[in-house]
């Protein structure tokens, strides 16, 4: 972490009550304290979200919530990915979903969009017009609130990975409605709560205060006045999630919402993902305390692959001891973090060679890793001195 991070003014997230967006009920049940910093460009912000389960509907969320104003603030000062940063979604899951979906040609909304990307190039071979919606004011956007934008004017919108980090979801799915032409269709991808208990991913993310179901995301649709039309786990551009699509019908055939009640199964899925989670904060944990005793002990160490796990390891503020570096093969996560430097292994290559720990933060890649190391530095770490930390 360079200094200008942790001399950065700390910004508390404000909090406000929030009811059940499903079925408007107070009757919650707390199922989980969430505790993180983040840094946007200028403040470090404090959030501390607790997640609760509804006992009338079974919806999972945070209440209270984040307020609209400060989370504004927050994702406008927000850092904007890289040029060269890779895309963690797959563009042609997107596509595909959308073609078998399409309603009209004309145009298209990305609301959540952040810097336009090769997605949005296709998406100009499918629509004559595309827009974006982004409230992070680094980004260059056609519009930077759902607020703005003008009534009956997209054959379709889409929010990819958005939705779970709204905590006025009924206000925002209004504005897309309204945005809609008569018929639009309005594609949305979410974490799918059924997935926690073996992918953690949503978990880790500290910024979400939703937790979908694809039957409560339905359920909350309806009563807006959207009919779901297509669903897809496999076309669903992240692996943790589903993809949705919804047809906006007219207001005199408003869909009645069917009233479903989860809470057995979202209370068994939570549960068991935070479990997962904790386990892994613990292993996480007990390989940071190894870093720094190797660190104090002047020995040397590498962490390889700068990516969201990496990131879990050093939340919410642990500094990387002395004696470590990070490096990952990949050029392009040299500006993976502004809190730490991301070396190519060659440019460290004698701190490879002298180091004694290895914490490697990916399983899938893990073998080759010790194999190049092996191969081009002549290098072997001990099984005790090996680290595999992946979710
Ligand atoms: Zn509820």
């Amino acid at each position: 972490m360079k200094e200008n991070q942790m001399i950065k003014e700390m910004r508390t997230i404000e909090l406000e009550q929030r009811i059940c967006e499903c079925c408007y009920s107070y009757n919650f049940k707390k199922l989980w304290n969430n505790y993180n910093i983040v840094y946007s460009k200028k403040y470090a912000w404090e959030f501390r979200l607790t997640n609760v389960i509804c006992k009338n509907c079974g919806f999972v969320f945070v209440s209270p919530a984040p307020t609209k104003d400060c989370l504004n603030y927050y994702y406008s000062d927000c850092y904007v990915p890289y040029r060269k940063q890779k895309l963690d979604y797959d563009i042609d899951s997107r596509i595909k979903f959308i073609t078998r979906n399409l309603h009209g040609t004309f145009s298209f909304l990305d609301i959540g969009s952040n810097k336009k990307t090769k997605f949005h190039l296709k998406l100009k071979e499918l629509f004559s017009e595309v827009y974006t919606v982004e409230l992070n004011k680094n980004v260059k956007s056609d519009f930077y609130s759902v607020f703005d934008l003008p009534e009956n004017s997209m054959d379709m919108i889409a929010h990819y990975f958005v939705l779970e980090h709204i905590p006025y979801v009924n206000e925002f799915l209004k504005c897309c409605y309204s945005a809609l032409k008569p018929s639009g269709i309005m594609i949305i991808e979410v974490p799918d709560i059924s997935l926690y208990p073996k992918d953690i991913s949503a978990l880790i993310l500290h910024e979400h205060v939703n937790h979908f179901s694809l039957k409560k995301l339905t359920e909350i649709n309806n009563r807006l006045g959207f009919r779901l039309i297509d669903k897809s786990s496999s076309l669903c551009s992240r692996t943790f999630g589903f993809a949705a699509a919804f047809r906006k019908e007219g207001r005199i055939r408003l869909i009645t919402s069917r009233k479903i009640n989860e809470y057995p199964e979202n209370l068994d899925y939570f549960k068991k993902g935070i479990q997962k989670l904790k386990e892994f904060i613990i292993k996480l944990d007990s390989a940071y305390l190894k870093l720094r005793l190797y660190s104090q002990k002047g020995k040397k160490s590498v962490l390889w692959g700068a990516n969201s796990c990496l990131s879990q390891f050093l939340s919410p503020d642990k500094l990387i001891p002395l004696n470590a570096v990070i490096v990952d093969s990949d050029p392009d996560k040299k500006n993976f973090s502004n809190k730490f430097s991301v070396y190519q292994p060659d440019e460290v290559a004698q701190h490879i060679k002298d180091s004694d720990l290895i914490l490697i933060f990916t399983k899938f890649h893990s073998h080759d890793i010790l194999r190049i190391i092996k191969k081009r530095y002549n290098k072997s770490f001990q099984d005790s001195e090996i680290f595999i930390l992946d979710i």
